[in-house]
């Protein structure tokens, strides 16, 4: 078994993380965070368990309680609406995310119809939007670029956690749909070089193993792009989704994971596949 170097935690989400536990000691008052800190249900419950409460919108906050907006971001109204009502808040934002809001912010003050190469429900991908006034369009197949009507000043971001492949060909598609097309790439740099560490690996191996929340994107994405090499990619949460029969007849097997994942749940898959293995 190999485990891929850069598997599991980011640099925002650590960075999340830490901020919230701060967070949490620092308090006198209770502490909510606006969604989910972050995709993992495993992280999400630890907070959850030391008294962290997961709300969905402003109205079940108190006037005492700090608010943690999570690392995927919010739009920037939500932000006035806490400061407004005089809310502590503690932004743990990542910064990546911060440079593609600012980036699409900016395409529109410029005069540009912005184009999010993202999924339209994802936290992030609604938060970037909202920087835009709500404006911008969000495609994400080559299908949906070539529908879309002419755009002549066209501005495009993505989604921080989309592979360089997918953006490439997407991007292909809009060329063809305007006239001046302004790209940022707003894909973080993390997500990159983990996905390209796990792309070599799925060529080594003869099963993959991708470890996260299934409501992580980055963990699909990571999936998605090694089952461009190796039709055997395993998309699991945790340790005890494994089956002993996934791996018969196989010799080398490899272990990734989104950049979401705690350690601890990286370690009890590699224990259990290490266990079939020695059995
Ligand atoms: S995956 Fe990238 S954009 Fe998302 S939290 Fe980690 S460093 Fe930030």
């Amino acid at each position: 078994m190999i485990v891929a170097d850069n598997a599991g935690f980011c640099f925002g989400v650590k960075r999340a993380i830490k901020m919230a536990n701060d967070t949490m000691d620092a308090a006198g008052s209770s502490v909510k965070s606006l969604g989910s800190l972050i995709h993992n249900p495993q992280v999400v419950n630890s907070f959850r368990e030391r008294g962290l409460e997961v709300i969905a919108d402003l109205d079940d906050v108190d006037p005492d309680d700090t608010v943690i907006i999570r690392s995927h971001g919010v739009g920037p109204e939500l932000k006035q609406s806490a400061t407004e009502r005089g809310l502590k808040i503690v932004d743990t934002t990542c910064p990546f995310v911060t440079k593609a809001q600012q980036y699409a912010a900016r395409l529109i003050t410029d005069g540009y119809k912005v184009v999010m190469i993202g999924d339209k429900n994802h936290p992030e991908v609604i938060g970037v939007v909202a920087h835009t006034q709500n404006q911008a369009i969000v495609i994400d197949t080559i299908a949906q670029a070539e529908a879309l009507k002419f755009i002549p000043r066209m501005g495009v971001v993505f989604q921080t956690t989309h592979s360089i492949g997918h953006v490439q060909a997407v991007v292909g598609a809009l060329l063809k749909r305007g006239k001046e097309v302004r790209v940022f790439n707003t894909l973080c740099g993390a997500t990159t070089s983990m996905q390209k560490t796990a792309i070599e690996l799925s060529s080594e191996v003869d099963a993959m193993v991708i470890v996260g929340g299934r409501q992580s994107a980055n963990t699909a994405q990571l999936a998605e792009v090694c089952r461009k090499k190796n039709p055997r990619v395993l998309q699991i949460e945790a340790a005890d989704e494994i089956k002993d029969d996934w791996f018969r007849g196989l010799t080398r097997v490899g272990v990734s994971a989104g950049a979401s994942t705690p350690d601890e749940v990286i370690a009890e898959v590699v224990d259990r596949i290490t266990g079939i293995g020695a059995s």
